[in-house]
């Protein structure tokens, strides 16, 4: 049996532990709090603690399951909120009173519940692991049951559709495996795939800014930088409730004291918008408080992502939403300070760039094992202090993700919302998908974005200019540029999360946006040549009708358009006879 050594915070060192292996999970002292190792140099062996250590003393025994952290993948998950490895939080303040104890141990999954299976497979078929078993129901979702992604084989026996719990068997295999409704995973470890696919169709979020400026495609990564107060949460919330997937995974690691708390209220109550049930139907929660030790916030990400992965592997599409990951490498600095290990940057391990990258690397478009394709999309929120996007954090993830949405202190004080600034983020999928907006948008898609980034560009240049030279001095030509670009910021760009319309936009919607904004832009010079003045423009109707356009419903929105475009033919002329 091995020994405590020393005890530092969430940290312990142990020594002659038997069959100590990396990453396997171990329980430590008379309380058996559950550790995992982390480090491991000759006889001494580095273990991260996920309860809280106070008591623990030196010479209390240790001792290793031989088994690495794991997640146990089955029904019973969604509308689900656990801790950073998996543990239902209702079940351990049932266990333990308000405040998390320690040692407890509580599973993950209802055991006694009831689900109604119906099998897909026979007996004498043979499987492969990854192949679905069976359905059951869940909410308005089905769940698929998959075999286990190691296992595989002739069925000797099948269960006939009928009620099971977890722990019973629903399929045999002819070597006596059994097989059930769920089964382990360990979290550090990628689920295993056919193929990844190219990510060639994008994530829509339902947010204009990023669906077209900066879209993310399925299966892709996006990181939201933003200090705090300037929209993450509520921004990775939108993408939750209108993102363009079947699952949701929502990982947070509270900022301050009580936000986890607000996440904890506010999830539960979101409306899906598909069904006008909760959201929490199809969503699981994983919820790090201030008040957990910080190795199961380190551990979280990768519960989390091994969750979306197991229903990309049933053929879903899932979205991950992380928020934020700097809390999350707060929780690896603390940890590897405790190890007294050598810090790089700002006291960050020299391994914060490549932790970051087994999370982030786990998202893709996929061939599933069965032969399905699903997708999980990951999206993290960064809060650099102060928004200082050189810190270290932001550095390593910028590195690794494809979308770099920065959210911006000084929009979001002006509320300007989503406070995304258009001129420091970035997407690097646009060329992978421009074949997809063509065929499935317009076939000038590609061209009518170009344009309105046109004049958003040309917007910002004449703003320097009226900053030092003052409105006055420009043509009535350029003050249109500034006008259009005001349009396309206020009447494009933001949108409110809070209104019921405006939350939500789709792309064909988007599109027509866009389309009115050039047609603006054109007829409005077409109108200044004909001797119109800028008040003229100014004093438009056009452009409160424009200014209410992301109000219009859906539905609704063909017909406002037309309305629109025929307006548009003859206006801006004010005083002066076309
Ligand atoms: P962060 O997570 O970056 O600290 P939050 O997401 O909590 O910031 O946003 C702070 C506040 O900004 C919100 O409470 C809300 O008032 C406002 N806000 C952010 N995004 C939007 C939006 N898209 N629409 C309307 N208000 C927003
Ligand atoms: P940089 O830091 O690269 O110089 P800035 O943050 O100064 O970029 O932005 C350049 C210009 O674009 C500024 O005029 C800024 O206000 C404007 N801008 C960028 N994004 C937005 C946005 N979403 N809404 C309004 N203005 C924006
Ligand atoms: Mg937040």
């Amino acid at each position: 049996m091995g020994v405590v050594k020393k005890i530092a915070g969430p940290a312990v060192i142990a020594e002659n532990l038997a069959d100590a292996k990396m990453f396997d999970i171990v329980r430590v002292g008379n309380e058996k709090l559950v550790g995992e190792i982390i480090r491991l140099d000759g006889e001494t062996c580095f273990v991260q603690v996920y309860e809280d250590t106070n008591g623990l003393i030196v010479g209390e025994p240790i001792i290793t399951t031989k088994l690495p952290l794991a997640v146990e993948l089955g029904p019973g998950m969604l509308n689900g909120i656990f801790d950073g490895i998996q543990r239902p939080l209702d079940k351990i303040r049932e266990a333990s009173g308000m405040y998390i104890s320690r040692g407890i141990e509580v599973s993950s999954l209802d055991r006694k519940k009831k689900w109604a299976f119906t099998p897909m497979k026979k007996a004498g078929d043979t499987v492969k692991g990854g192949d679905v078993l069976g359905t059951v129901p869940e909410f308005s979702f089905t769940h698929k049951i998959l075999v286990p992604p190691d296992q595989g084989g002739k069925l000797k026996s099948v269960a006939a559709a009928g009620e099971y719990t977890i722990d019973d068997t629903v399929a045999e295999l002819e070597d006596g495996t059994k097989l059930r409704l769920a089964h382990f995973w360990p979290v550090r470890k990628a689920r295993p795939i056919t193929r990844k696919l190219d990510p060639n169709e994008p994530f829509l979020t339902g947010m204009r800014i990023l669906d077209v400026l900066f879209p993310l495609t399925a299966g892709g990564t996006a990181a939201i930088p933003g200090p705090f107060g300037s929209g993450k949460t509520v921004t990775q919330q939108s993408i939750a409730k209108f993102g363009d997937a079947d699952i949701v995974v929502y990982v947070g690691c509270g900022e301050r004291g009580n936000e986890m708390t607000d996440v904890l209220v506010e999830f539960p109550e979101l409306e899906d918008p598909k069904t006008g049930k909760p959201l929490m139907e199809r969503t699981i929660l994983i919820a790090n408080t201030s008040n957990m030790p910080v190795a199961a916030r380190e551990a979280s990400l990768y519960t989390g992502v091994t969750i979306a992965e197991y229903f990309r592997d049933q053929g879903y599409k899932v979205s991950l939403m992380a928020d934020s990951t700097s809390r999350w490498a707060e929780a690896l600095r603390e940890i590897a300070s405790r190890l007294e290990e050598m810090p790089a940057e700002e006291g960050y391990p020299p391994y914060l760039s490549s932790r970051l990258s087994a999370f982030y690397e786990r998202s893709g478009k996929v061939t599933t094992l069965a032969g399905d394709q699903g997708a999980v999309s990951v999206i993290g929120a960064v809060s650099p202090a102060g928004g200082d996007f050189s810190e270290p954090v932001t550095q390593a993830t910028l590195r690794i993700t494809g979308g770099f949405w920065a959210l911006d202190a000084q929009l979001a004080r002006a509320r300007h919302f989503p406070a995304i600034n258009w001129a420091r983020s970035y997407s690097l999928f646009l060329g992978i998908l421009e074949s997809w907006y063509r065929a499935n948008i317009a076939p000038d898609y590609p061209e009518l974005r170009t344009q309105l980034i046109t004049l958003l560009q040309r917007e910002a240049d004449l703003q320097q200019v009226v900053q030092l030279v003052g409105p006055d001095a420009l043509q009535d030509a350029e003050r249109l540029s500034l006008e259009i670009g005001r349009i396309a910021r206020e009447d494009f760009l933001q949108q409110n999360g809070y209104d019921k319309v405006d939350a939500n936009c789709s792309m064909p919607k988007a599109y027509g946006m866009m389309q009115m904004i050039v047609a603006m832009y054109k007829r409005g010079e077409e109108a200044l040549a004909k001797g119109a003045s800028i008040s003229d423009f100014l004093g438009d109707p056009v452009i409160e009708k424009m200014g209410r356009t992301r109000y219009v419903p859906e539905a609704e929105f063909p017909q406002y358009k037309a309305e629109f475009d025929a307006q548009i033919k003859n206006a801006f002329m004010g005083g002066v006879k076309a």
